[in-house]
């Protein structure tokens, strides 16, 4: 079952970071962009994408502890991991839907197409552990000139 509580939080916190993202991820083009999205106030914390790749990313867990330990003693309030598909949709590839299921909060992605928040839900079902699935918590469009290849 969808929440449209957290759906309509999380839509105006895009709404909020969108152009942080579309600047950091024009920044980052051709590779794929990666950071934290923050709140009070809205931002990206730009990580390095060690893989230096148009279709992957990859931070080592050193570097982000300091990304989160930067944000929370300065009062900011770590909202998401995000990263960009220069080429792609806002859809999870198959690793992502990897780490995402790992993730016990949002994923954001930068698609050609929109900036979308996805996560992993258990839902509890009859005696077993309960059933995940993946769930878009909700998405932007993007304007003309705010995909990641422009
Ligand atoms: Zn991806």
């Amino acid at each position: 079952m969808s929440d449209p509580e957290l759906g309509g939080l999380v839509t105006e916190f895009l709404l909020d970071v969108r152009p942080h993202i579309v600047d950091h991820s024009l920044r980052t083009y051709p590779q794929e962009a990666v950071g934290v999205l923050y709140d009070n106030p809205v931002g990206v914390y730009p990580l390095i994408n060690q893989k230096r790749s148009a279709t992957e990313f990859w931070v080592s867990k050193v570097l982000v502890e300091d990304a989160l330990t930067y944000l929370t003693s300065t009062e900011r309030i770590p909202v998401a991991f995000y990263h960009s598909h220069p080429t792609k949709t806002a859809d999870p590839s198959p690793t992502d839907l990897e780490l995402i299921k790992t993730m016990s909060g949002l994923s954001v992605i930068h698609g050609v197409d929109r900036i979308a928040a996805w996560m992993w839900s258990i839902e509890p079902s009859n005696g077993d552990g309960g059933v995940g699935r993946l769930v878009e918590v909700a998405s932007v469009p993007l304007k003309p000139l705010e995909t990641p290849n422009v």
